[in-house]
C-alpha cells in the first residue's frame, strides 16, 4: 500500500505521531493507500526547517531561485503522464482533463512565476528638498500554503511558485483527499536540488495539520484556497496572530446568455462551464441565466448535452465525467438536489447516481449531470454553492434584471456574459459584483491578471504582480537629503 509521507527539511519522512489516514480512490470507493496524519509536531519540524533555510534562500538572486523553479517545472513536465494518472486516481477526474489541464497548468505556474519574479520591485519617491524614500519589497519569512482537492497540483503550485520566487520558505498543505501529486512534487523538489527546508509539504487533516499551520506563531502569512466556511474559520484563528491572509473561497457564478448571443458558442461553452471536472471548479457557471427569448432553446440544449456526457472510469481516455471526490461530497450533492426538489425545482435530467458503470467503478462516488429549472434566485439551490455536476437555468426579461439576479448571492468570484452588443458588454460587466467577468468566453486565464473574488468569495488576489506582492512586506527607507 502506498504511503504518502511529508517532505520536511529535504527528506521524505513519516508523521512523528505515527498516525495515518486512509486514502480512498473515488472511482472505486476502495482504499488505495495511506496518508500521513500530521499534527502540530510535524508542522513544528517543518517550520524549524523552513526558518533554517530562509536566510540563504532569501539572499539568493531571484534568477537563481527561478532557475530551480524551472528545473522543477521540467521534472513535472517529464512526468506528465504518470502525474495525470495519479491525479485522476486520487481525485476521480477524467484522465484527459488531468493530462491536458491540471498537470500542464502546474508546469506553467512554476515557469510563469520563475520568470515573472525576476527584476527589482523597488520603488523610489523623492520628497522634494527633504528626502529620498526607497520602498523595498522584502520576503516575509516562513509562509503557510493550504490548498483544496479539486485542482490539486494546479492550485498547490499556484501558491508555491510565487511564495518561493519572492524569497520565502514554505510549509504547504494539500488537501487530505488528494495528496498524491503533492507528495511526488516534494520528491521532485529534492531531486532537482532545492535546498533542504525551502519547500516543506505536510499532509493531514485541516483540523490537525491545517490549523497548526494557521495558528503557528512563526508562520507570518497564510495563503488559503478552499471553502468559504473554512476561510471564515481560518480568518478567526489567524486574527489574534495578526497574520497576513489571502483567502480564495467559493463561488456561485452566473452565466448570462442574452438574446443576441452567438448561441452555438454560448451553449457549447455553458455546458462545459456547468460540468467540467464534475462541476467541481470554483469558476463553474452553476447558475445559467437566459433571456426569455432564448430560454427554451438554452434549456433544451443544456439538458441534451448533459445527457450525452460520457460518465465512466476516469482512467479511460474517452470519459468526460468521472467520480466526485468522496462519498461525503457525493452525499452532499445528492442532498442539495433533494433540497431543490423540496424547494419546488424541476429536475430535468440527472438527479441520481448513474446506473450502468463499469464493474471496477460500481463502488465509486458518481453522480449524473443534473439540470434544474423553476427556482427563484433566493432559493437555497440558487444561492448556496453545491460544487458538483448541478446547474440551474432561470429566465430573465431585461439587462437590469439579469444584473440583479447575477448579484443575488453572497458570492462574487466570476461571471460569464454572452452577447454581441458592445454597449451591453460594458454596462453588464460594470454592474456585476465579481473578481472576473468573462465576455463570450469562460476560464480563459492570463496568469498576469489578478485573480480572486469579492464578497464571500475571498479576500485578496492571486496571480501576476498581486500574487507575488502578497508574499512580500514593503519596507520604506526614508533618507534625509537636507538637514
Ligand atoms: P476545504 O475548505 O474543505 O479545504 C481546503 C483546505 O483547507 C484543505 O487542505 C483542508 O484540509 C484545509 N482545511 C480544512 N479545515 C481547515 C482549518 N480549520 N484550518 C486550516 N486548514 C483547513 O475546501 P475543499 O472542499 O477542499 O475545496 C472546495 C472549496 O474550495 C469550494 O468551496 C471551492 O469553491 C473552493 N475553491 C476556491 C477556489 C478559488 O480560487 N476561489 C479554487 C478552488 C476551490
Amino acid at each position: 500500500m502506498e504511503s504518502i509521507r511529508n517532505t520536511i527539511d529535504g527528506a521524505m519522512v513519516d508523521p512523528i505521531g505515527g498516525h495515518w489516514i486512509e486514502n480512498v480512490e473515488p472511482a472505486t470507493g476502495a482504499v488505495c493507500g495511506r496518508i500521513a496524519a500530521s499534527d502540530e509536531l510535524d508542522v513544528q519540524a517543518a517550520v524549524d526547517a523552513a526558518e533554517r533555510a530562509f536566510p540563504d534562500w532569501s539572499a539568493r538572486s531571484a534568477a537563481e531561485r527561478g532557475s530551480l523553479l524551472h528545473h522543477l517545472a521540467d521534472a513535472v513536465e517529464a512526468e506528465t503522464e504518470s502525474l495525470a494518472r495519479m491525479e485522476s486516481i486520487d481525485n476521480g477526474k477524467p484522465i484527459d482533463l488531468a493530462r491536458n489541464v491540471d498537470i500542464p497548468r502546474a508546469v506553467t505556474n512554476l515557469r510563469f512565476f520563475a520568470d515573472a519574479g525576476v527584476g527589482s520591485r523597488t520603488e523610489t519617491h523623492v520628497t522634494e528638498g527633504a528626502a529620498i524614500n526607497t520602498v523595498l519589497r522584502e520576503p516575509i519569512g516562513v509562509v503557510g500554503l493550504i490548498s483544496p482537492w479539486n485542482l490539486p497540483l494546479y492550485l498547490l503550485t499556484w501558491k508555491i511558485a510565487p511564495a518561493l520566487i519572492m524569497g520565502n520558505t514554505c510549509v504547504a498543505k494539500p488537501s487530505e483527499l488528494t495528496p498524491v501529486t503533492a507528495a511526488r512534487l516534494g520528491e521532485l523538489a529534492i531531486a532537482v536540488g532545492f535546498p533542504p527546508g525551502v519547500l516543506n509539504i505536510i499532509h493531514g487533516s485541516g483540523q490537525a495539520a491545517g490549523e497548526a499551520i494557521v495558528t503557528h506563531p512563526r508562520i507570518r502569512a497564510v495563503s488559503f484556497t478552499g471553502g468559504t466556511d473554512t476561510g471564515a474559520r481560518i480568518a478567526t484563528a489567524a486574527a489574534p496572530h495578526f497574520k497576513k491572509l489571502s483567502l480564495e473561497l467559493g463561488g456561485k457564478n452566473p452565466n448570462i446568455i442574452f438574446e443576441d448571443a452567438d448561441l452555438d458558442t454560448a451553449l457549447r461553452m455553458s455546458l462545459r462551464s456547468s460540468f467540467a471536472n464534475q462541476g467541481q471548479i470554483c469558476l463553474c457557471g452553476s447558475r445559467i441565466l437566459a433571456h426569455h427569448a432564448v430560454y427554451d432553446r438554452v434549456v433544451e440544449s443544456i439538458v441534451a448535452g448533459a445527457k450525452e456526457l460520457r460518465i465512466g472510469d476516469p482512467l479511460e481516455d474517452t470519459t468526460q465525467q468521472g467520480a466526485l471526490v468522496s462519498q461525503s461530497h457525493r452525499d452532499k450533492v445528492a442532498h442539495c438536489v433533494d433540497l431543490a426538489r423540496n424547494e419546488g425545482g424541476d429536475v430535468l435530467c440527472g438527479g441520481s447516481a448513474p446506473g450502468d458503470l463499469p464493474e471496477r467503478c460500481r463502488g465509486g462516488f458518481f453522480y449524473e449531470p443534473t439540470v434544474i429549472t423553476g427556482l427563484p434566485m433566493d432559493a437555497k439551490t440558487n444561492s448556496r454553492e453545491i460544487f458538483g455536476p448541478v446547474v440551474t437555468i432561470t429566465p430573465f426579461a431585461s439587462q437590469e434584471e439579469a444584473i440583479e439576479m447575477a448579484n443575488a448571492t453572497d458570492y462574487g468570484l466570476s461571471a460569464s456574459i454572452w452577447t454581441t452588443d458592445a454597449d451591453r458588454i460594458h454596462a453588464v460587466a460594470a454592474g456585476i459584483e465579481a473578481g472576473t467577468v468573462w465576455v463570450n468566453c469562460w476560464m480563459l486565464r492570463d496568469l498576469r491578471v489578478p485573480f480572486g473574488g469579492v464578497k464571500h468569495s475571498g479576500v485578496g488576489r492571486e496571480g501576476g504582480e498581486d500574487g507575488m506582492r502578497f508574499f512580500t512586506e514593503p519596507k520604506t527607507i526614508c533618507e534625509a537629503t537636507s538637514t
